[in-house]
């Protein structure tokens, strides 16, 4: 197995065995804390995976394969959470590139602000539908490996980085990617999230299992994503948000399992069909606590997701 990526030692210890699809070895640097998973991933693998396999065991509708526009119409429901927090870095001059961006959900909401927006995704029926039905260029390839023109002012990385074998060699191309002034935003699970800390016991193991997933190689907290961050020259911003509903961490308090899929997980916040008055005011109290809860979880920086804002560190350049 190869040394830790943020303090380069090869010291670990092995903290779980079993994963959402079966055996897996998950381990913990014992000198900086960096959590990540030994896989033997490389690009020719990383390109299949996600190019067939993916798609298959991690539709956002459980079970069934989707298109490109399937994928788009469900994650374009879900994805004005993180347009937010884009949202103030970007200007009309800009020049935008995201790697991961999907079927272009993100990016076509971006696209109105900005002067230019590149799309990088491994999934090459993703990129035929940006450059067919969005008119954003893209391109179906490793970031590493392709050479596109740089002086972007905003490089964007949405649950991305830690799918990657490779996320600081990844972290250092978009440095050589990005203008001297630029910014990088990117997005990774939240290893200290709510659902692995306060669940009951039993549930809490059930969690874990689940949340320990074949595509995620690296597992970052709010200290070993900016040590990463500053390893490759970065100075960055860490604030937190969280994506699924109340009602889907209930569902894992009390049942210990996950919601049929991804789009009911973070929309579905209501308990009721809503007919009677009685259900429709009931969903309203659920409806009150689903702000409530996702400031809570944002400010305790229990959220599901760590949202890094990065800029190149002045000493290191
Ligand atoms: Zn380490």
């Amino acid at each position: 197995m190869k040394n830790c990526d943020i303090c380069e030692r090869d010291d670990f210890s092995l903290i779980a065995t079993r994963i959402r699809e079966g055996e897996g070895r998950i381990v913990r640097c014992n000198n900086c804390g960096l959590v990540m998973q030994e896989a033997d991933w490389d690009s020719k693998r990383l390109k299949e995976y996600y190019e067939i396999e993916y798609q298959l065991s991690n539709s956002l509708v459980t079970g069934k394969e989707q298109s490109a526009q399937e994928h788009f119409n469900d994650r374009i429901r879900t994805i004005r959470s993180v347009f937010e927090k884009v949202y103030p870095l970007l200007d009309p001059e800009s020049r935008v590139l995201e790697i991961g961006c999907g079927a272009g959900e993100l990016l076509s909401l971006i696209s109105p602000h900005v002067s230019k927006c590149v799309g990088v995704e491994m999934n090459s029926s993703f990129v035929e539908f940006i450059r067919s039905n969005l008119s954003i260029e893209a391109y179906a390839e490793d970031i590493n490996k392709l050479s596109l023109e740089g002086g972007f002012d905003l490089i964007i990385c949405i649950a991305t980085l830690d799918h990657l074998p490779n996320p600081l060699e990844t972290l250092i191309t978009m440095k050589k990617l990005l203008a001297p002034s630029g910014k990088i935003y990117i997005e990774v699970p939240n290893l200290d999230e709510a659902l692995n800390r306060f669940l009951p016991k039993g549930n809490s193991e059930r969690y874990k299992e689940f949340f320990w997933h074949r595509a995620h190689l690296f597992y970052f907290d709010r200290d070993t994503i900016e040590a990463l961050f500053k390893k490759a020259g970065f100075l960055c911003d860490v604030s937190c948000r969280h994506e699924y509903t109340l009602k889907n961490f209930m569902h894992w308090y009390y049942l210990g399992k996950p919601q049929t899929d991804f789009v009911t997980g973070v929309t579905g916040n209501e308990f009721f069909s809503g007919e009677t008055q009685f259900e429709t005011r009931m969903n309203g109290i659920f409806n009150e606590m689903e702000s409530v809860f996702k400031k809570i979880m944002a400010e305790t920086f229990s959220g599901d997701n760590l949202c890094c804002v990065g800029h190149l560190d002045p000493d290191r350049q």
